[in-house]
């Protein structure tokens, strides 16, 4: 008997799926619907017989959900209540409220709803994603998955901003931390590689898609986190700029006129290796970059920077390091960028062996030479299977 999970990953304009196999880690299935709201929408789906698309108009999530059932239908593979263990819904934000998994009901509904201050571009898209499957899907537990439940663990020195403590109370600002699924099922998948217990090791997680962000793991609890309130802070990513001053905010609305709305599309997207050399794919950035374009050369320079920074700071804030792994999209596949984030770091006993380090990555890789104090490796991350086996796992499957 398998157990099947769908994991729904629900945007304001597009519904991702894919139907894990939680055994054998494989996908079934795996589809997008895009452009929901538009009258050009599009549905991909990739099922037993290949990749299936067609063009029509996706009014809201309710009928996206429709026709994610009718993609399974026609194309396979079957899918009912029968054959499902579970729904595992992503979610963004779960505050403080969630430090694992829930199955959803009013009460979690209610929740997640309340946190939509704090991810009012995510949260309630999900909760529109989470209501057209339960229609679709009224037989079957639905549970969600956050994104920020894996850093509910930070001790409060890291996750407390010095700001007058009463106005932080008072929005609940303090760091959440982004990623955590992946960072939880990198550090794990590492451990297992190495043949050993997560909690006999220290791990820093690079995850560097198009947004990236650094973890501290201890024992396999995350202690420190580079994404902040939101996904913004931290470290250079596609178009948002990571850290910076605060100041710089204050500075441009008072002597450029900037609206906070204006300034939020700065920060998240107009900057980053995008408003720095005009690119925000990375393997854009080095054809730029071999061509000899200063801006991309410099974008390259400061992304590593960034990245070396953050390795020193959880370096320190760990003590002791066993582990640095690199994953996502830049972290699995750029050799260039992982050796050039932990450049000069031998004397910390972090080093890249350049052959070793040569080429993508599709399974867990070390890159480092025998014999170097921290192992440092590629791992290729999977967090539709880390939902999957957290959703499998909450319904006692
Ligand atoms: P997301 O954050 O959207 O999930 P991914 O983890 O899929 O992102 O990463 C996407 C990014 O990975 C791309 O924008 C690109 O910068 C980078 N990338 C993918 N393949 C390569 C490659 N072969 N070389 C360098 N960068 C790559």
């Amino acid at each position: 008997m398998t157990t099947l999970v769908l994991v729904i990953n629900s945007g304001s304009s597009s519904i991702k799926y894919q139907l894990v196999d939680v055994e054998s880690g494989n996908p079934q299935a795996s589809g997008i619907v895009e452009r929901i709201g538009a009258q050009d929408g599009r549905v991909t789906h990739k099922g037993p017989d290949g990749k299936h698309s067609v063009e029509l108009p996706v009014p809201d999530h309710e009928i996206g959900m429709q026709i994610v059932l009718s993609q399974f239908a026609e194309h396979g593979p079957v899918l009912d209540a029968a054959h499902l263990t579970a729904i595992g819904h992503r979610v963004v934000q779960g505050g403080s409220l969630f430090d694992g998994p829930a199955l959803v009901d009013d009460d979690v509904l209610a929740k997640i709803k309340s946190l939509s201050p704090l991810a009012p571009l995510h949260n309630p898209a999900h909760l529109q994603g989470i209501l057209a499957a339960k229609h679709a899907f009224g037989a079957v537990p639905h549970v969600v998955v956050f994104d920020t439940a894996f850093h509910q663990t930070l001790p409060p020195a890291a996750y407390t901003y010095a700001l007058e403590k009463e106005i932080a109370k008072a929005h609940s600002v303090r760091r959440y931390g982004a990623h955590g699924t992946s960072h939880l099922y990198v550090s794990r998948a590492a451990a297992e590689f190495l043949g050993k217990d997560v909690t006999e090791l220290n791990t820093i997680v690079l995850h560097l898609g198009n947004g990236a962000s650094a973890t501290a793991v201890r024992g396999g609890r995350s202690v420190e986190t580079s994404m902040g309130l939101t996904p913004l802070e931290g470290l250079v990513m596609g178009t948002r700029s990571g850290d910076l001053d605060p100041a710089v905010l204050v500075h441009l609305s008072r002597t450029a006129g900037y609206s906070i709305d204006q300034l939020d599309s700065i920060l998240n997207r107009r900057s980053g290796m995008l408003g720095l050399c005009g690119h925000t794919d990375m393997r854009d950035v080095n054809e730029a970059a071999d061509a000899g374009d200063e801006d991309a050369l410099l974008a390259l320079e400061v992304y590593y920077h960034r990245i070396r920074g953050y390795v020193g700071n959880y370096y320190a804030q760990l003590g002791h390091v066993d582990v640095i792994a690199f994953t996502a999209g830049i972290g699995e596949n750029d050799d260039r960028t992982r050796a050039g984030a932990l450049r000069g770091l031998a004397e910390l006993g972090i080093e890249v062996d350049p052959e070793r380090n040569a080429g993508s990555k599709s399974e867990p890789t070390v890159i480092s030479p025998d014999g170097a104090r921290v192992t440092v490796l590629v791992v290729p991350t999977n967090e539709e299977l880390e939902i999957a086996r957290q959703a499998a796992t909450l319904v006692g499957a």
